[in-house]
């Protein structure tokens, strides 16, 4: 990581080095708290000894200030890149896709390893996993807006209703009798 770097925030201060996990080194903004790791160094690190990859830890106390607004790269100043970490209303991570660097804002990178995902960010920034996680998006909110319109006690017996019927070998002559008159 480019120990010379200025953030890209207001204060525009130099960032300082900051350890991530065992072996692996990011510089962090003192002024917002934001930090900038290479994806190379990310590598090596996974590469290495596999025992030093954080275990996923139950920590819902963890708070994550994301902005929504869109930043420039500290290095080259281009605009990143804002990547999905799960679905719904949760935090995004931005990349460089010209520098290979990524950018977390205060608490994202503890909220990736609690949720066991430090090692897997290759998996994580891939277009598979960015477009399961939109078509997850997309069905949640469907949802929402039917629980919305009929009511949670409608919505959760027609789960009930669906998930039995599955089980019925003449699912499909039950549903056709359904219907009929
Ligand atoms: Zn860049």
């Amino acid at each position: 990581m480019n120990p010379n770097l200025k953030c890209s925030c207001a204060a525009h201060t130099a960032m300082q080095p900051v350890a991530l996990a065992e072996a692996l080194l990011a510089v962090q903004c003192a002024d917002c708290e934001g930090m900038v790791m290479a994806m190379d160094d990310w590598r090596a690190w996974k590469a290495g000894d596999t025992a030093r990859l954080p275990h996923a830890v139950d920590d819902e106390l963890i708070e994550v200030f994301d902005t929504t607004a869109v930043r420039h790269c500290p290095a080259c100043d281009r605009l990143m890149q804002r990547l999905r970490v799960s679905a719904g209303p949760d935090f995004r991570i931005d990349r460089c896709v010209a520098c290979q660097n990524l950018w977390f804002d205060p608490g994202e990178w503890r909220a990736i390893v609690s949720r066991g995902l430090a090692g897997r960010l290759d998996e994580l920034l891939s277009d598979g996993w960015q477009r399961r996680l939109q078509t997850e998006e997309v069905r949640e909110v469907r949802l929402a807006a039917l629980r919305r319109r009929y009511g949670n006690e409608c919505i959760d017996e027609l789960d009930r209703i669906r998930a039995w019927l599955d089980t019925q070998p003449h699912r499909d002559e039950l549903l056709a009798l359904l219907r009929a008159d």
